[in-house]
This record gives C-alpha cells, structure tokens and sequence, in this order.
C-alpha cells in the first residue's frame, strides 16, 4: 500500500505509525517534494484486513488477528463502521498537529 503525491508525481514516504491499543491504526505519510502530509486512519474491522492482506506498513508486518468476526460484518456492510462520528477523512487531532510542527 503507497501513497503517491499527486501534484509532484513522487511517492510519499512513511512518516509515523501510531497503534493506540484500541484495534486503531494510524499512519502519516510525507512527500518529499513539496512536504504535504497525509494520515491514514482506519477502525478496528479495518485494521484487521489490513493485516490479514500481510500489509506492510513502516516496514513492520502488523500482527495478526482473528478474521472470523470480521468475514461475517464484511459480508453485510455497515454504515456506522465509523462511529465516533468525524466521518470517513483521517485526520489528526489538534493536538497532534501542534506537536508535529514543533521541531
Ligand atoms: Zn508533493
């Protein structure tokens, strides 16, 4: 899985990997042309299929877990998947973003 920076045309290169222990995971990816960042951020169903596709993010495989819960909510879809109601964009807290623009 890669992120590619579109106005340069140049591959994004993984940044910072955060794993709360919730069954989230986040990652930030930085072009390193013009320096634009994007985050991924996926819940704990996603988060499992990430890594049942042996997904490589950082450079560390993330642990497998138990798919058989998640086969059975795939098959039907949900819409709430994301329930903590900030919709579908990733994106970092304030507070992340202070800190990260803090040399
Ligand atoms: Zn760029």
């Amino acid at each position: 899985m890669k992120f590619l920076c579109v106005e340069c045309d140049r591959q994004m290169q993984f940044e910072e990997r955060q794993l709360p222990g919730d069954g989230t995971l986040a990652a930030a990816f930085r072009c390193p042309t013009c320096g634009r960042v994007v985050a991924l951020l996926t819940n704990p169903m996603e988060t499992q299929l990430v890594a049942s596709l042996g997904v490589k993010i950082g450079g560390t495989t993330i642990d497998s877990q138990p798919l058989e819960t998640v086969r059975g909510m795939v098959t039907t879809g949900r819409d709430d998947a994301f329930e903590d109601g900030k919709g579908p964009l990733p994106a970092w807290s304030r507070e992340a973003q202070e800190r990260r623009l803090v040399p």
